[in-house]
């Protein structure tokens, strides 16, 4: 592993740091509640954000010129999202767009579907979501029940999903249905695209324990899907979730390292800024330790996640290993900010609304927000599961 910068990209740092110095709004950088996507303004703030990323030509890095993107490395994409996350800069809102939908259908799609979807992710005009659990199937996804019938050159799709990210404001949804139920359950599933404006697409959001709603129940009842909409070839969809999959551990962990960082240094100022028995709480040795222990797996989860690049930048698709930067990255999340409520004790308990709230209710929000992070994208049980068989070569539990 030799991630040592070159001259070239330490200029393409520079690059990015000045453009986001000069572009990320100076009233956003100061909000509190950076992911609420229940507000109707900010929605519509955060979509054009990604377009003024995209005229920047920021967005999709990494993409094929011929799909949009700007064919630059990998690495200058975790440049970018490390500036980003440096600059405190609002979040790319197509992002299951960008670290699914597109990186599949570039892998999996017909020459047609690149056509009609990519350019409409890069440019947000097209919000994607994912849907692929549903009330009996999350860990189990192959056992997954919502079905496809093709009729003629149209599929019929019937059934529920739940916990959908994005689903109340996307147009597109990648979906894994059941396309032969006469098979073993790996076999007979396809992945569609789905226009969420379909008649029968019916998207009831559910409230979490934050108070905010980002994800959503999806009911399809005799929805109609051309079947040009099919993702890679019938009863393949358990390839091509695999895919999708791989790619969501791969970014998110590279995504997320950064911001981790980031809430590590604000910890350490907020203890600075706390005093607890009469001296700022970084003085008491219980908190100093607990302290260094966090930052040496911010440390930790820096270098996994750059041996995972590694292995991206010299070719390999990204692999089971993937899973290891996912549960470490929730896991120290849900530490840091679990410390956080330590430091400030009963106060850190106001939520955001009170006066008497620390950092305008920061780090309570964060805590119980973080909370989901052990379950979405894979829960740390399977996850260990994962690691266990496919990476250390375990016999199975
Ligand atoms: C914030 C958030 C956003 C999400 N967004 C999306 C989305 O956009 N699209 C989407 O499709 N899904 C989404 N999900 C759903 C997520 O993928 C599922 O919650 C996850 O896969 C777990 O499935 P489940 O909730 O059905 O739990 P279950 O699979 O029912 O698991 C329940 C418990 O049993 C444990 N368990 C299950 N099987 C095993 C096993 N074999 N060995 C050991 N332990 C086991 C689990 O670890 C867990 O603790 C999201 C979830 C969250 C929290």
């Amino acid at each position: 592993m030799d991630l040592t910068l070159t001259p070239a990209e330490e200029e393409f740092r520079a690059e990015c740091q000045s453009w986001l110095d000069a572009h990320v709004p100076r009233e956003w950088r100061n909000l509190v509640f950076r992911e609420s996507l229940t507000n109707a303004e900010e929605i519509a703030f955060l979509t054009s954000w990604q377009r003024t990323l995209y005229d920047g030509g920021w967005v999709g890095l990494a993409w094929p010129r011929e799909c949009g993107g700007r064919s630059a490395t990998f690495m200058e994409q975790i440049i970018f999202n490390q500036e980003m996350a440096r600059a405190k800069a609002p979040p790319l809102i197509n992002v299951l767009g960008l670290i699914i939908a597109g990186p599949t259908i570039m892998v999996h799609g017909s020459e047609e579907q690149k056509r009609r979807y990519l350019s409409k992710i890069l440019t947000a005009e097209e919000i994607w979501c994912q849907g692929f659990s549903e009330p009996n199937s999350g860990s189990d996804l192959a056992s997954l029940a919502t079905s496809a019938t093709l009729d003629g050159d149209e599929f019929v799709v019937n059934g529920q999903k739940i916990w959908n990210s994005y689903g109340h404001i996307a147009q597109q949804c990648l979906l894994l249905v059941r396309t032969d139920p006469h098979v073993e359950k790996h076999k007979g599933l396809s992945a569609l695209i789905v226009d969420m404006q379909s008649p029968g697409v019916a998207v009831k959001p559910l409230r979490q324990i934050t108070g905010d709603a980002e994800f959503n129940e999806v009911f399809f009842d005799n929805v109609h899907v051309p079947r040009a909409n099919l993702v890679g070839e019938i009863n393949d969809g358990w390839n091509v979730a695999i895919t999708i999959l791989m790619f969501e551990r791969l970014n998110t962990a590279s995504l997320l390292e950064s911001q981790t960082k980031i809430a590590l240094d604000e910890l350490i100022d907020t203890a600075r800024r706390t005093v607890r028995n009469g001296r700022p709480s970084t003085e008491d040795p219980l908190i100093r330790q607990k302290l260094a222990q966090i930052y040496i797996d911010v440390e930790i989860l820096r270098l996994s996640t750059y041996r995972s690049i590694t292995r991206f930048r010299s070719g390999q698709r990204p692999g089971p290993e993937g899973s290891i930067d996912k549960l470490f990255w929730s896991e120290t999340a849900q530490h840091l900010f679990a410390m956080a409520m330590e430091i400030l004790g009963a106060q850190g308990q106001l939520v955001k609304g009170s006066k008497w709230t620390v950092d305008s209710g920061y780090w309570a929000y964060q805590f119980l927000r973080s909370r989901a992070d052990t379950i979405a994208g894979g829960t740390s049980e399977i996850l260990r599961n994962i690691i266990g068989e496919r990476v250390l070569g375990l016999p199975k539990g």
